[in-house]
């Protein structure tokens, strides 16, 4: 049986009135407290087998595995077990996996083992049993026999009037001999602890806690108290026994957890006063919320790590990176790390007051960690660039890929796509959607519009189709994006749209040459990106010439020349001049004339 108490104390998050107001300060001002230990901190993740990992519990994770790598020390994984009604199958299993994934291997645990194991709660019993009969021995625990009907009875009565369910101690004054004996005979029976005053604790973050709790006579005329339960009538310990026994026993020095467990600790310390046990250090970490303010539920963020990982694509290194800068604050000047960046900067300086969630910041992180791949390498590029060919593959036809590979490997048009457009990439499925004109030979161009209806300084459509066809005359072994972006740079554009114009004796003809040139280099890449990838963002016009290879290029410029060449609004000079100059070149063209110098007529 599971107090009512206790199951109230597990989980309802409690502030005291002074942290309540102290909590608007953003960082912890406890100064000395929240410097890092000067020794090896052994710290736990200590997850209940009811669920999945979630944001949450990922986050708690993460924080006790980055304190034990920044002092040196150790991270163990517990598994509290102890409710085996509440245990899911499976998902320890699925824990395993998931702490895996997000690169959190512990060092002290379940599968690696380590020298205070077992490591799962349900494999303790003896050891709990044992510490139990302690307490009972030194007074500060006693069997309660009272039956179930009567402890039911009894708080329904104090809830009728408003009052906090406790407990009179019928059983505290049973004799030890008689308590023992009805014990052998297999008595069904519960322990509790003996609480007259719950202590105070410090806190790392909200500093001193448990004041307004200072009593626990719930009602002093009555005789009323809280003594919650310890061991539950199957013998099983409670969360709380388990977790101080077990702290103690593996020597952990930090705990650091959600606030929901705040209220709990009072408790936690009394066992270890009454074990005569020095309590390790608290941090309780703000809880999560999201944008409206509400506790994080399955129905906004704290959905389990499955919808990240697999629906969303997201990489560890960016929902680590996300999950550790909830709640926690650094001095860096980016907020972009791998968890290796952030076992070597972590520090105690854990902010107050609720944590918002804002899931735009793990997009953020997602294009930054997807940039620091794409310009590293390595096996998170390489895992990229598989998963966008597959999705490339499941979604464009053998035949349109095979016409703009031209016997490429697939892999050899997304590296270098992903290389050239990784600042947006946020999975894979997104990134061919985005950069879906690379995968497809039908482009569904809208009608071209040039960047303006200004006919003075608008640029006629023949200079646009003389100048892409000069940047076709670079042959295959020079198709590169660095020449691309030479050429274009060097095109002399002014001269195009000069030619017929006259200026003003007060303009100087340089600053003119200029705008010019600045005016048609607009339009060009305009014209260019509208030709290319039917306008679509993504990467640039050199990087997208280079990326779709000559071949399919120079056929989307052709095929765009067509779409426009009825559009000619151009001088009858330079439409004549447009019209000589369009016909594309072979690629076996011998003339190397065309690096960088493509302005027309040289
Ligand atoms: N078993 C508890 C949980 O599931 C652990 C709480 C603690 O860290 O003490 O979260």
């Amino acid at each position: 049986m599971r107090s009512l108490r206790s199951g109230l104390l597990a989980r309802r998050p409690w502030t005291c009135m002074q942290c309540r107001r102290a909590s608007s300060s953003p960082v912890a001002s406890h100064n000395k407290q929240t410097k890092l230990p000067d020794f090896p901190a052994r710290t736990r993740f200590a997850p209940s087998p009811t669920g999945y990992l979630h944001l949450g519990s990922l986050r708690t994770a993460i924080f006790n595995y980055l304190l034990a790598k920044r002092t040196g020390g150790q991270f163990l994984l517990r598994i509290e077990d102890t409710d085996q009604k509440r245990t899911v199958p499976g998902a320890e299993q699925r824990l395993f996996e998931d702490l895996k994934w997000a690169g959190l291997q512990w060092d002290e645990g379940p599968v690696v083992g380590g020298p205070y194991g077992p490591y799962r709660q349900s494999e303790r019993t003896a050891i709990y049993k044992s510490h139990t009969h302690d307490l009972i021995n030194n007074g500060h625990a006693y069997r309660c026999f009272c039956p179930t009907t009567r402890l039911d009875a009894f708080a329904r009565g104090r809830n009728r009037l408003g009052l906090p369910p406790g407990y009179d101690r019928k059983c505290a004054d049973i004799s030890p001999e008689e308590s023992e004996e009805r014990a052998a005979k297999g008595d069904p029976h519960i322990v509790r602890l003996k609480v007259d005053d719950y202590p105070v604790f410090e806190d790392l973050i909200y500093g001193k806690m448990g004041q307004n709790r200072s009593s626990n006579k719930l009602d002093l005329i009555d005789r009323i108290y809280d003594d919650p339960i310890l061991v539950k009538t199957d013998g099983y310990p409670t969360y709380h026994l388990a977790n101080v026994v077990d702290d103690h026993l593996m020597k952990i020095t930090h705990v650091i957890r959600g606030t929901e467990w705040m209220s709990s600790t009072p408790l936690h310390v009394m066992l270890y006063n009454a074990f005569n046990w020095a309590p390790p250090q608290f941090s309780h970490v703000p809880l999560l919320v999201d944008k409206a303010g509400r506790k994080l539920s399955k129905r906004n963020a704290d959905i389990d790590l499955t919808l990240f990982k697999d629906k969303q694509g997201i990489f560890p290194a960016s929902l680590v990176n996300f999950a550790a800068l909830l709640g926690w604050s650094h001095t860096q000047k980016s907020d972009v790390f791998s968890l290796e960046e952030l076992g070597n900067i972590f520090n105690l300086k854990f902010t107050r007051g609720n944590t918002v969630v804002s899931l735009e910041k793990l997009r953020f992180l997602q294009k930054s960690h997807a940039q620091r791949y794409a310009l590293n390498g390595g096996p998170e590029f390489d895992g990229m660039v598989s998963s966008v060919s597959k999705v490339a593959e499941s979604t464009s036809s053998p035949e349109q890929l095979s016409q703009i590979l031209q016997f490429r490997p697939l892999n050899d048009l997304i590296a270098p796509l992903l290389q050239a457009d990784s600042k947006s990439y946020t999975n894979a499925t997104e990134f061919v959607t985005r950069n879906s004109t690379f995968f497809t030979t039908n482009l569904d161009r809208p009608q071209y519009t040039p960047t303006t209806s200004n006919t003075t300084t608008a640029v006629p459509i023949s200079s646009l189709h003389v100048a892409s066809a000069a940047l076709c005359l670079v042959p295959l072994t020079h198709w590169t994006a660095a020449v691309h972006k030479f050429n274009i740079s060097s095109y002399d554009g002014a001269s195009t749209i000069l030619e017929n114009s006259t200026p003003a004796l007060t303009e100087d003809p340089e600053q003119v040459r200029i705008a010019a040139d600045k005016a048609f280099k607009k339009e060009l890449y305009h014209y260019l990106r509208w030709a290319l990838s039917a306008g679509a963002p993504g990467p640039g016009v050199p990087e997208t010439m280079s990326i779709l290879g000559r071949e399919e290029a120079v056929r989307r410029l052709q095929e765009a020349r067509e779409l426009t060449s009825d559009k000619t609004v151009g001088s009858p000079v330079t439409a004549r001049r447009a019209r000589e100059k369009t016909s594309l070149p072979e690629e076996s063209d011998p003339d190397r004339s065309w690096m960088g110098s493509l302005a027309p007529g040289s």
